[in-house]
């Protein structure tokens, strides 16, 4: 019986999860609880529809001058992709097939047994770094990093290029002592062609309201762009 995904929906023009023009599969499920997170409604492992990868590719194949054109591909994102690690394998395993650019973009919580085959197929990871610190990435997240700095280590001893971005989030993920932590940790990996520092914003709000949630960071404002600067200078380890 084919592979299913359960999927929360996709994009057809993404340009900012990768290089070029870029088709984007948001799957269905998370295990992080972040505290700002702007796709709420992907939590549930439950909800989204289900695909099989030839359903996915169909969709894809309508992409594929863009993509080429621009040097895109496709992005998997989430939620968390790495819960459904099988169904994303056989979609990139397809996509090398058809030598489609695959990115990745993930928290890393995931065990490295359990992601092996996925990572084989894999071109990019954009790996995002939440928080150094664990017992606060536990508070701004529900879980502990140590499953996420295994992960990323073994990415870079495999040579998959990796792309780290941080939501920077004022009073929470910004200090500079835990940025620096941050960025030795990043120093430690081989494959790191880019740091990316996101501003938090509060776009997401109304999915928790519409959901009957509790949004944490009521009145918490965006990093200034002069933040959001020096905050990927800290992480490259350039100031
Ligand atoms: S990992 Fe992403 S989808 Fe999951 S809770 Fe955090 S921000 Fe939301």
């Amino acid at each position: 019986m084919a592979i299913k995904g359960r999927i929360h929906s996709f994009e057809s023009f993404g340009t900012v999860d990768g290089p070029g023009i870029r088709f984007v599969v948001f799957m269905q499920g998370c295990p992080l609880r972040c505290i700002y997170c702007h796709n709420r409604d992907t939590w549930d492992v439950s909800g989204g529809r289900e695909y099989t990868v030839d359903e996915v590719m169909e969709q894809v194949k309508k992409y594929l001058t863009y993509m080429r054109s621009s040097g895109g591909g496709i992005t998997v994102t989430g939620g968390e992709p790495t819960l459904q690690a099988g169904f994303v394998a056989e979609l990139f395993k397809r996509c090398r097939e058809m030598d489609i650019h695959t990115a990745l973009d993930t928290s890393g919580f995931a065990a490295v047994e359990k992601v092996k085959e996925l990572l084989e197929y894999t071109d990019l990871i954009l790996l995002d770094i939440k928080h150094a610190v664990d017992e606060k990435h536990k508070e701004i997240t529900g879980v502990s990093n140590e499953l996420i700095k295994k992960f990323a280590l073994y990415a870079s001893e495999k040579g998959i290029p990796i792309w780290i971005r941080h939501v920077l989030v004022p009073g929470y993920t910004d200090s500079e002592e835990d940025l620096r932590l941050a960025g030795e940790f990043i120093k430690q990996l081989k494959t790191v062609e880019k740091v990316e520092v996101l501003p938090y914003h509060n776009m997401g709000e109304y999915k928790w309201e519409k959901l009957g949630q509790e949004y944490k960071l009521k009145g918490v404002r965006s990093p200034t762009a002069e933040e959001v600067n020096r905050a990927v200078k800290i992480l490259e380890g350039k100031q």
